[in-house]
């Protein structure tokens, strides 16, 4: 049996900036020009203010990992190939929450409010993913 190719993305036309970001290795969030409330995931008006003053701003790329679960059986899947992997909620220094994978890791020592910065995974042409590893301190 072959194995699925991975899945891309099902883009909404207000997400756009943020994959056309991502796609040029920049992780952006929008942020309400009315309350200044960082905003993920990306959506059309505040969901603080209901403003649809909403802009895009480049985020610090900078987190912690808030939760996390290490995927050590997910067959037969597109994903099978990179197990195990590591499915986490980063927390970013702005205060919002995004769900992505955390790499570049040493899964022992994996543990919530570690120190993560973004980096960035193409998977096509059209998409690339962002993607967190450790902080690495010297
Ligand atoms: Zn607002």
């Amino acid at each position: 049996m072959d194995t699925p190719k991975r899945p891309v993305p099902i883009v909404n036309p207000w997400a756009r900036p943020f994959w056309d970001a991502a796609r040029k290795k920049r992780l952006v969030i929008q942020r309400c020009g009315d309350c200044n409330t960082y905003i993920f995931y990306p959506r059309i008006a505040c969901p603080h203010c209901f403003s649809d003053n909403v802009e895009w701003v480049e985020a610090s790329g900078n987190g912690i990992v808030y939760s996390f679960t290490v995927v050590e059986n997910n067959a037969p899947s597109a994903f099978i190939g990179e197990m195990p992997y590591v499915v986490a909620i980063i927390k970013l220094e702005e205060g919002v929450q995004m769900l992505s994978n955390v790499v570049e890791c040493d899964l022992d020592k994996l543990h919530c409010d570690m120190p993560v910065e973004v980096t960035f995974e193409k998977l096509t042409d059209e998409f690339t993913l962002p993607k967190f590893r450790p902080v690495k301190t010297f």
